[in-house]
């Protein structure tokens, strides 16, 4: 299997949820684009039950409203409105749109059925369609990251763990082994595998950090309570107005790891209020890459094009963990989110601090390391406790591994890769109550 491209890990969503959310839009356009093949046959309604996690958690991260706005032909580069409000002009016409005929629609032919554990991914969702003459049944998974497959009719589901990617450390080799720079390595495979030229990557992701630092500072800027029944306070412009008032008398450790909590957190709340953000890999990990790197562009004034080189370095990291392991938390917790997404960001500070090849992989490696075994508890299935403080945390280990990683001389004994499969195998023994489903953990403790 190839190294995953970069752009299916830093890509443009919505909040909150990369897979719940992000995930069960793509599958109800998927769901349109199935209704629109067979021209001539009248559908006359979709039943949609929902299962696992997306039972469980699924209102609070709009994956029903999601559904059925894909099915409606919403999309997030092209519509104006939000998931909500797509779902509303759904629900209040009593119709689905497909674009070629209507469907009767009414928010009861969607069903959260938490007490279903017949699913073989904790993601799943059924489709019983009807038409005039027969009825047809669809079954898709959300497997992280906003990617989603269609479960044939045999049960066979994703081939993805069957045949891995290149590790890291198999890149490295071959980097050092033809005198290859890590940029021109990964320029190269997005052109030979995926077809894409070198401006057009770079083009991709000058969109993607304007985005990052859009979400930055609409965060910092915005006051109100997050959507949900936890009545949760936006916290990150308190916070980042209590920093400046005191800058001259700050004491509390390092500007850098203040701000880049503060900035992490600011991301995290744009997501939770449904905004569009990054998938860095994820939605609710999507704070931590932009916090750590907006921190450094500050410090050191890196031109823009470095940036993105960084961006280039952490979306390999983010490939690698995603071909060769999980970024779903879903499937192996928190670990996989926060965790994956810190290594990338250790990665690519390693790789603007002139790191070698072997001290990024120490970097990302002791980033994911002491992220093992963390959990996916969400307080009310909202991704905002523990969630948002989670981002803040993420970054200022990812800080912290690149300065330790660019201390030591010596190889490192661990690398990143044997860190990934300690993750699939923690990930695989951790109860499904830590698995995005809110029934064990925090979430057990902090009711709406
Ligand atoms: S706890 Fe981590 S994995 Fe779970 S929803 Fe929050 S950020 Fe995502």
């Amino acid at each position: 299997m190839s190294i995953p491209d970069i752009k299916s890990v830093l890509k443009i969503a919505l909040g909150p949820s990369s897979s719940h959310t992000l995930g069960a839009l793509k599958i109800g356009q998927k769901v349109r684009k199935f209704l629109n093949s067979l021209e001539d046959v009248e559908f006359n309604r979709i039943k949609v039950k929902l299962l696992g996690s997306f039972a469980l958690t699924g209102k609070g991260h709009l994956t029903d409203k999601a559904i059925i706005a894909g099915l409606n032909g919403y999309e997030v580069d092209k519509s104006s409105n939000s998931i909500l409000n797509e779902y509303t002009k759904v629900n209040k016409r009593n119709k689905i749109d497909t674009g070629i005929q209507k469907i009767s629609f009414s928010k009861d032919d969607i069903i959260l059925d938490k007490d279903d554990s017949s699913y073989s991914h904790p993601n799943t969702v059924l489709f019983t369609i009807y038409s005039n003459q027969k009825k047809y049944n669809k079954k898709f998974i959300s497997i992280g990251g906003g990617e989603i497959e269609e479960i044939n009719k045999n049960g066979n589901i994703s081939q993805k763990k069957q045949t891995k990617s290149k590790g890291l450390t198999r890149i490295i080799s071959e980097c050092n082994k033809n005198n290859i720079n890590i940029i021109d390595y990964i320029l190269s495979f997005e052109k030979n595998i995926y077809g894409y030229e070198k401006n057009e990557l770079y083009r991709y992701l000058g969109d993607i950090w304007d985005l990052m630092e859009k979400n930055i500072e609409d965060g910092i800027r915005k006051e109100g309570v997050l959507p949900g029944n936890l009545q949760l306070n936006r916290r990150a412009k308190e916070m980042y107005d209590s920093f400046i008032d005191n800058l001259r008398s700050w004491k509390l450790l390092s500007r850098q790891i203040t701000l880049s909590s503060i900035y992490a957190i600011a991301v995290a709340e744009e997501n939770a209020s449904g905004a569009k953000i990054v998938t860095a890999p994820t939605c609710g990990s999507a704070g931590v890459i932009p916090a750590t790197l907006k921190v450094m562009m500050e410090k050191y004034h890196y031109p823009k094009k470095k940036i993105l080189n960084a961006l280039l370095v952490a979306g390999l990291l983010g490939a690698i963990a995603k071909g060769n392991a999980s970024i779903s938390g879903a499937e192996v917790g928190c670990q996989g989110e926060i965790g994956v997404a810190s290594s990338m960001a250790a990665g690519a500070i390693c790789f603007l601090m002139g790191g070698t090849l072997e001290q990024i992989d120490f970097a990302a490696e002791i980033a994911l390391e002491h992220h093992l075994g963390l959990t996916c508890d969400p307080a009310g299935g909202l991704v905002q406790i523990p969630c948002i403080e989670r981002n803040a945390v993420g970054a200022i280990t990812a800080l912290n591994s690149a300065n330790l990683s660019l201390l030591r001389k010596t190889p490192n004994k661990i690398k990143f890769d044997s860190v990934l499969d300690s993750m699939m195998e923690i990930g695989g023994d951790m109860s499904k109550k830590y698995k995005e489903t809110s029934l064990g953990g925090l979430a057990s403790r902090f009711t709406c």
